[in-house]
């Protein structure tokens, strides 16, 4: 039999969202009648805009011609597209970015999932905690951590703790790394890093080395002027950073499938030989030889977020879920929770109430209000004690949740 990557059998298997859906099963089995309102998964639920679905189906009837069929297309994406998003992503807030910098891909789970394979079997990573599971899984299974101890911390990887003291934003670790993961704005925690905590965080890149990896997936739910969108708004944050985005969220693209990734030009690592090394031709080498390019009737789509009428669409649709998130945090403070996020992304990190545990709580609300949170212990366990609730639902249905929160808990 053939040996397996045994860094696998350390993952605590897919612990979070499997035991969610059981728990709400059982549930629905023992209350056939109940009306479960689900405000765990962070997916959206407003049908595609207008706009996009126009451009898609105009690239699948080019595709149905002589003249307008493509095969393959470049595994970077298309040049309308890259010339897009470094228009008005970038340029658009006064960051240089050039086109040749973006790296178009099908989403940016994989991307945050697969940057970690351009460095070193033996880097240092430091992960938020709590956060999005994908970088610690991926580092995990790529070996760079021993196995998880009592309280699901895996030995060797260096967690920066994300708790209300702070803001929710981490502080740069005390030991050397090589790499930093940055979420912000951040999934679960809901808050967004300033532009002084990001200075911080490229001026401590630049000065110990450290990549930043940064993730910006709800960058477009920003809402306050004061804070960057991207982490290039800070200066010299192109030689020391790598950032991701998606269309998934702000586009409503989970299903259709489309990111990017920006690995800057002036982005440099060590080989063995302490000799610098161009980060971005790696990244180029592996997105050529393990992606074959988004797909054309996707990126057309993609581009026509940037149109006049696809620009006015995604922001009714995010301003429809920022609405939500207001009814859900203004409901649950009415309640004397405490709430934090849900001002600059979509979703709201509630505070348990009375200390219960995040779990408990969790139960609490299915049982007595049949909404579904998600619970923070799942994203680390800096997440114990608190609950995330997700502003990706109907208005009626989130109304309806908070409603019954305030009456039946
Ligand atoms: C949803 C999400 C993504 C986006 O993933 P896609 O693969 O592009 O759908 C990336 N990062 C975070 C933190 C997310 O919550």
């Amino acid at each position: 039999m053939a040996r397996i990557n045994d860094h696998y059998l350390k993952l605590s298997a897919g612990y979070l969202f499997p035991e969610i859906g059981r728990r709400v099963r059982e549930f629905q089995q023992a209350n056939p009648d109940a009306d479960v309102i689900r405000l765990g998964i962070g997916d959206v639920v407003l049908p595609l805009p207008q706009a996009i679905r126009d451009a898609m189906h105009r690239a699948i009837d080019e595709l149905g011609t002589d003249e307008g069929f493509r095969g393959y297309g470049p595994e970077q994406g298309y040049d309308f597209l890259r010339e897009a998003i470094a228009a008005h992503e970038f340029g658009a807030r006064g960051v240089e970015i050039s086109p040749d910098e973006i790296f178009v891909s099908d989403g940016s789970k994989c991307d945050s999932g697969n940057i970690q394979e351009i460095f070193a079997a033996s880097a240092r990573v430091a992960i938020p905690d709590p956060v999005y599971p994908v970088y610690l899984d991926t580092n995990v299974m790529a070996g760079r951590s021993g196995p998880a101890g009592e309280d699901g911390r895996y030995a060797g990887i260096v967690y920066l703790p994300c708790t209300a003291e702070n803001g929710f934003v981490p502080e740069p670790p005390s030991e050397p790394v090589d790499l930093v993961y940055l979420c912000s704005p951040n999934n679960p925690t809901g808050t967004a890093a300033t532009r002084g905590e990001l200075e911080r965080w490229v001026a401590y890149a630049r000065e110990s080395g450290a990549v930043l990896l940064y993730d910006a997936a709800y960058e477009a739910f920003i809402s306050d002027p004061e804070l960057p969108h991207s982490i290039y708004e800070i200066p010299g944050a192109s030689e020391v950073a790598i950032e991701f985005r998606s269309f998934s969220k702000k586009a409503g693209f989970t299903g259709v499938r489309c990111g990017f990734v920006v690995v800057p030009a002036g982005l440099r690592g060590r080989d063995a030989d302490g000799g610098e090394v161009e980060i971005q031709a790696l990244w180029d080498r592996r997105h050529s030889t393990k992606f074959n390019g988004a797909s054309y009737p996707v990126q057309a789509g993609a581009a026509a977020c940037y149109g006049e009428a696809g620009r006015a669409q995604l922001a009714a649709n995010i301003d429809y879920y920022m609405q939500n998130a207001r009814v859900i945090r203004d409901g649950m403070r009415d309640l004397g929770l405490t709430v934090h996020g849900g001002v600059d992304a979509p979703y709201a990190w509630i505070r348990t109430p009375d200390g219960i545990g995040s779990w408990d709580f969790f139960d609490r609300l299915l049982n007595q209000a049949h909404v579904v949170g998600t619970p923070g212990a799942g994203f680390g366990s800096c997440g114990e004690g608190y609950l995330r609730l997700s502003a990706f639902g109907r208005r009626e249905q989130v109304e309806q949740a908070v409603e019954r929160i305030r009456t039946r808990l």
